[in-house]
């Protein structure tokens, strides 16, 4: 599945919704959150739909690894490598958007 009509990150990706593009690959699309929840929130985010990170994980377990790696290396520039990752998953979990997505939250000390 490339694309899902409707999806909010899927038009982002494609450039139909403007964004604030922190980095760009062949697989990976990150930008900054719209409503950041720390110094930087950048959220990365596989070209590929897939509406969570568990169908992400079993179909493309090495598109995961390096979706990973990019927020790592995200994290080394804002904040000496720092940083939480998280991949709400479900409603009741506060995902809102069903393109599977990581917040990279870094660049300052967080609270615990
Ligand atoms: P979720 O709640 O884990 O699904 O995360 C969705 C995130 O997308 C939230 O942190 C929103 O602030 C963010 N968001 C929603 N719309 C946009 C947008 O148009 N640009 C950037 N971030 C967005």
């Amino acid at each position: 599945m490339s694309e899902s009509n409707d999806c909010l990150f899927c038009k982002i990706i494609a450039g139909e919704v403007p964004s604030s593009k922190v980095y760009e690959d062949d697989a990976v699309y990150a930008f900054n959150d719209i409503n950041p929840k720390a110094k930087v929130h950048v959220l990365v985010v596989p070209k590929q739909h897939y509406a969570n990170v568990a169908e992400f994980a079993a179909a493309d377990p090495a598109g995961l690894a390096h979706l990973i790696e990019v927020a790592q290396r995200i994290a080394d520039d804002a904040y000496h490598g720092a940083y939480r990752l998280v991949f709400n998953t479900g409603l009741d979990a506060g995902q809102t958007v069903f393109h599977v997505h990581a917040h990279v939250m870094t660049g300052e000390k967080l609270d615990e």
